[in-house]
């Protein structure tokens, strides 16, 4: 397999390209990049009573 991602980060979740990068809360147990819909998703799942807003729109 080659790695023509070189360039860019990888989620360590959905192996997606990392246009903008998020990084894992310690507690989360989660070593490398995130992409906003990973990290968002994480938030909701550690956090669902507040109300994180992550930027998606942002390219
Ligand atoms: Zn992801």
């Amino acid at each position: 397999m080659s790695d023509c991602l070189a360039e860019g980060d990888k989620c360590v979740i959905c192996k997606g390209p990392v246009l903008y990068k998020y990084n894992a809360m310690p507690n989360w147990d989660i070593k490398g990049p995130l992409c906003g819909k990973c990290y968002s998703q994480k938030i909701y799942e550690h956090y669902p009573g507040e109300h994180v807003r992550v930027n998606l729109d942002k390219e």
